[in-house]
């Protein structure tokens, strides 16, 4: 059996129904998720008859240029953007996948990560079917080629019911698009209308670019089909406990997206005013860890009274070194993409936010680089509590061994990161501001509670999984 590459995935997916320019839309949709992944990008379009295809690794304006696009004809179109690490590397595991034959052609892209892909897999090999990809999502499309139900909508859910895990799906078809999420609801999905046109997207920015309106989110459990008969609503799964992902708040949405029914940036900002509640610090300045920091710093320092300074500027125009997969970028990485400014350090007592830690290897190198600039203290803040435990449901995290937090206690982080405190946000504080009294959230990366079973035996990378600075 070829083994499936890895758990780890992030990704973006956005899709379009009844409109004349939909590959360009969908273009614009996956520039506007970029961040949820940056390794490959495609795009599927329908012309009615059939389905055409483009994919390629890399980021999509690089990957879509104008001449590609106008090979993407139709009105309707999915595309996808992904994050891998190196076996995964390879366009064949790009999506979204192409598949044609008893049921004609389907296109599907995926975000989230089926947990139980593997069993499933090595079942379906044992009785011949043959993969094209080593990813995970596959599973679904051969599940529904041999599902003995005579209807699509019959065929999707006979394979939904066999899977595990967390998916936010597309699926097009020569004249329906389908949108679902599962029915945990790990990963965002939502809808929005653009004219006559339907649109789908992971995060509401997409439809702003796109100037769309934002109309619901699809709910855990729901498929939506999207057709020439217009819109129809399924909810074929038994009601289960949901658990959307806290780290999309945290760390993995765009601040201007509304995911999970709230504001993405609002509650960035409010956890930082709770950080300075549980962490009172005696300093002159509050500087962010740009650009994930950002909207936490603003709550810290409008709570604490403290003043908010850019005492690190970014070049923009390095993505997020994370997704390099070569080791050697990871250790000038930092240099090249933050630089502090020494004039508003010098002498200073600092506050640096940052929205996580993972392997602590960035956390370390930027307090170096604040010291360097002159800081008198430094007390390193984080708006989340420490990341002790693995994703296996859409997050791209390092192995449980790498997870600083998981095998360190808190001095010997503060040590190894050479600030003066450390101090990170309370699991009850995280609780509180997300509000999971009236809606539950997956905290596994944070208190090893997985709401959805997961190998026993999780492969080991075949080198880091995590490259940011
Ligand atoms: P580290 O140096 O490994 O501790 O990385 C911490 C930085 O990585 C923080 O600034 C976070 O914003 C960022 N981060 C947290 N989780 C992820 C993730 N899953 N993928 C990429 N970057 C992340």
């Amino acid at each position: 059996m070829v083994p499936l590459d890895k758990l780890h995935d992030a990704c973006g997916i956005f899709g379009v129904y009844n409109h004349p320019e939909a590959a360009n839309l969908t273009y614009l949709g996956l520039y506007a998720l970029q961040h949820r992944g940056q390794e490959s990008a495609g795009i599927v379009s329908s012309d009615g008859h059939t389905l055409h295809a483009y994919k390629g690794m890399g980021l999509v304006a690089d990957i879509f240029t104008e001449p590609v696009l106008k090979t993407l004809p139709g009105n309707s179109a999915i595309g996808h953007v992904r994050y891998s690490t190196t076996g995964s590397s390879q366009i064949k595991n790009a999506q979204p996948f192409v598949v044609s034959g008893g049921m004609g052609h389907i296109a599907i892209a995926h975000n989230g990560n089926l947990t139980n892909a593997m069993e499933i897999r090595k079942e379906l090999e044992s009785y011949g079917s043959i993969f094209q990809s080593t990813m995970d999502t596959e599973v679904i499309i051969h599940l529904m080629a041999i599902s003995r139900e005579e209807t699509f909508l019959g065929r999707l859910t006979d394979a939904l019911f066999r899977v595990q895990g967390a998916y936010s799906l597309l699926l097009l078809t020569e004249n329906t698009l389908v949108a679902l999420r599962d029915p945990r609801g790990f990963r965002p999905l939502s809808i929005g209308k653009l004219g006559e046109a339907t649109v789908v997207a992971s995060e509401s920015c997409a439809f702003d670019l796109i100037g769309a309106r934002f109309e619901r989110e699809i709910e855990p459990g729901e498929i939506v089909f999207i057709g020439p008969e217009g819109m129809a609503s399924y909810k074929p799964f038994a009601p289960v406990a949901q658990s959307p992902c806290v780290f999309e708040f945290i760390y993995f949405a765009r601040p201007d997206s509304i995911i999970f029914g709230k504001n993405v940036y609002e509650v960035r900002k409010e956890l930082g005013r709770q950080l300075a509640r549980e962490h009172p610090r005696e300093a002159d300045i509050v500087i962010p860890v740009p650009d994930s920091g950002m909207p936490s710093a603003i709550g810290y320092a409008q709570e604490a009274g403290i003043p908010l300074e850019l005492g690190l500027i970014r070049n923009h125009y390095v993505g997020r070194t994370f997704i390099e997969p070569k080791q050697s970028i990871r250790h000038f990485g930092v240099k090249i993409k933050l630089n502090p400014v020494n004039g508003i350090l010098r002498g200073k007592r600092v506050v640096v936010i940052d929205d996580s830690i993972v392997r602590a290897t960035t956390g370390r190198k930027i307090i170096k680089m604040i010291r360097s600039g002159g800081a008198r203290e430094i007390h390193f803040l984080i708006s989340s509590p420490p990341t002790r435990y693995p994703c296996f449901y859409g997050i791209d995290t390092p192995t449980k061994s790498e997870l600083i937090a998981n095998s360190h206690s808190m001095e010997e982080i503060r040590k190894y990161i050479t600030c003066d405190s450390l101090g990170y946000l309370s699991m009850d504080g995280l609780r509180k501001v997300v509000r999971d009294d009236t809606s539950p959230f997956c905290f596994a990366c944070f208190d090893g509670k997985y709401p959805v079973e997961f190998p026993t035996r999780i492969p080991e990378p075949q080198m880091p999984l995590f490259y940011r600075l």
